[in-house]
């Protein structure tokens, strides 16, 4: 096994949550979720102090290193946002950052997978470049209730009726994670498509990738109300969105969401 991100080995565990987080989280234990799909599929809830929910994929050097440098490059800007809803902007370099940190900790949930669904080549620009894949997508929301401080999980998507050269498969990914008061909703289509969600997400979720043209006025006026009602609201997303092909989208006349 070779390291996901630059192909050096050996692997070492490495947390798909960072471990700054248990920072935020209350003293004993915590009911943590687990869930894989496809070949081996299980979905399983346990007791665990902190957040222990690790993979063996990634190199010592990535670890501590650019892995490690972009922790400590987001906690500022994720803190605050994990921690409180009195919020006002969130600048343009901060989403920039969250966008950043949402897809690399994308990439380490679809890795729990027995087949990640994301390509080797944009692990490794993540790992080269700090690239964000072209073509990903990340809004963000907010929840009223902090707890459970981590509530996510992985969605293979199927692409139908969209055309998608370079995709045979027709397969996308998505991860909804709820951090405390932060709710982010990254999407891999895959495809190069111009995508809109329902009018009825318009004031609880905002687009910070691709890059926005202003600062975000935070947090939206209309939230899911707990980790349960974040994950009905994280499908029901997915499944509102709708892909056009550019050209398609320019016919008429459609701007992304
Ligand atoms: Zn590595």
């Amino acid at each position: 096994m070779s390291c996901v991100f630059c192909g050096g080995a050996p692997v070492t565990k490495e947390h798909v949550f960072p471990q700054w987080l248990n920072d935020y989280l209350p003293p004993g234990r915590q009911q943590t979720e687990q869930a894989r799909y496809g070949e081996g599929a299980y979905d399983k809830t346990r007791q665990s102090v902190g957040l222990d929910f690790t993979v063996k994929k990634v190199c010592a050097p990535c670890n501590n290193g650019w892995m490690s440098q972009m922790e400590v490059a987001s906690k500022d800007v994720l803190a605050p946002l994990i921690t409180r809803q009195n919020l006002d902007f969130i600048t343009l370099r901060q989403q920039r950052q969250i966008a950043l940190w949402a897809t690399k900790t994308a990439m380490m949930a679809d890795q729990v997978q027995h087949k990640p669904l994301l390509p080797p080549q944009q692990l490794r620009r993540m790992h080269t470049h700090q690239a964000i894949p072209g073509g990903t997508r990340v809004w963000i929301g907010a929840c009223p209730q902090r707890e459970p401080l981590v509530t996510s999980h992985t969605v293979r998507v199927h692409l139908t009726g969209v055309s998608a050269p370079g995709n045979p498969q027709k397969v996308g990914f998505y991860c909804p994670m709820k951090i405390g008061h932060l709710c982010i909703y990254v999407y891999f289509p895959a495809a190069d498509v111009v995508i809109q969600h329902a009018r009825e997400f318009h004031l609880s979720v905002a687009r910070i990738w691709p890059r926005r043209s202003s600062d975000l006025p935070f947090p939206p006026p209309v939230q899911p109300r707990n980790g349960e009602a974040f994950e009905h609201f994280a499908d029901a997303l997915q499944q509102s969105l709708y892909l056009y092909t550019p050209e398609e989208a320019a016919e008429h006349g459609l701007q992304e969401s």
